[in-house]
């Protein structure tokens, strides 16, 4: 039920999974990962050669439910293709652009 919630409220994709939901002082924070599904090269649209270089968080808010301000705390991917050698990050899961690919693709990250 929270998925559907997520989706049809605030937009959320399909690609992400909610893990936990907190109720704390006046605030309501969702936790969600994305799924491998949503893990695609961007350059050659492979999904079988890509693998996790790791992941950040971010927080985001949404809009408020009741007098409840909602955040939406998400994992960002870093993955890479095996296939391109393409280093690229899958974006939050609100709508707009799904994935960034970095300038240089032989560079490492740095975290
Ligand atoms: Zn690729």
């Amino acid at each position: 039920m929270i998925q559907k919630l997520l989706r049809k409220a605030f937009g959320v994709s399909r690609d992400y999974h909610c893990f936990q939901v907190e109720y704390a002082l006046g605030r309501i924070v969702a936790y969600l990962e994305v799924k491998a599904q949503a893990l695609v090269c961007p350059r050659c649209r492979t999904p079988g050669e890509v693998i996790r270089k790791g992941s950040r968080c971010r927080c985001l808010q949404a809009v408020p439910v009741g007098l409840q301000a909602v955040y939406l705390v998400t994992e960002v991917a870093r993955c890479q293709c095996h296939r391109c050698d393409v280093l690229f990050e899958v974006h939050p899961p609100l709508p707009g652009r799904r994935c960034a690919i970095r300038a240089s693709s032989k560079s490492s990250w740095t975290d």
